[in-house]
């Protein structure tokens, strides 16, 4: 079971993974966005942090939710409202259990990954987080290693596609060969649950 111990060491995790490649996120949002991913989330998560010490939730589901209300309100580009909303509507649905199994987490996980989807609209290959996100939910029935491989496979599939929301739309054609800041920092964030579970 996943108390929310383990939800404040995903958080963690998140956090130091951001810190650790804000440049890479940044340097990857220049070629086909206006180069801010790295520093946009090491805000974030950096307000993620700060709030989770300061309130001290007791349990999974507001640990999440209050972990992305901070991204909602301190990030200014797109990715906030974007993950924001995944971890407030993946903590609804976790409701206020005390502990949670990884069954409950990988299905309130796809609500929140649906919930991103209505949003900003983007399908699977719209060169989005999306694009990391859906297998990332669908494999994570299996093992929290298996959703971090096919998140980070589906980051890298969306090199070759043509965004088609986001800045990166705005290039077109332009926007083919370059990898996606946001499925890679999504690819992150996945990668994150295997380390706060070890
Ligand atoms: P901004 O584009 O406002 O500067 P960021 O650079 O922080 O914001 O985030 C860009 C990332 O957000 C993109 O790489 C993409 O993955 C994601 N993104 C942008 N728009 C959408 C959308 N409508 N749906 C899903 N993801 C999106
Ligand atoms: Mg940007
Ligand atoms: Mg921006």
């Amino acid at each position: 079971m996943l108390d929310a111990d383990f939800f404040r060491r995903w958080m963690t995790a998140c956090a130091a993974s951001v810190e650790r490649e804000a440049d890479r996120l940044t340097a990857l949002d220049s070629p086909i966005g206006d180069a801010d991913h790295g520093t946009n989330l090491q805000r974030g998560f950096r307000a993620v942090t700060a709030a989770l010490e300061r309130e001290a939730p007791t349990t999974p589901g507001a640990v999440l939710t209050l972990a992305g209300r901070q991204l909602i309100s301190s990030v200014g580009g797109a990715s906030g409202p974007l993950y924001g909303t995944l971890l407030r509507r993946t903590g609804k649905a976790l409701g206020d259990a005390a502990e949670v199994s990884e069954e409950q987490l990988a299905e309130a996980l796809r609500a929140g990954v649906d919930a991103v989807r209505a949003l900003g609209g983007a399908a699977p290959g719209d060169k989005t987080m999306v694009d990391a996100l859906v297998p990332a939910v669908e494999a994570l029935s299996t093992s929290f290693a298996a959703a971090k491989d096919a998140a980070d496979e589906g980051a890298i599939a969306t090199t070759p596609m043509l965004a088609r929301k986001g800045r990166a739309s705005y290039l077109g054609e332009r926007s083919v060969g370059h990898q996606d800041p946001g499925a890679t920092s999504s690819a992150l964030i996945v990668a994150a649950l295997e380390e706060a579970d070890g």
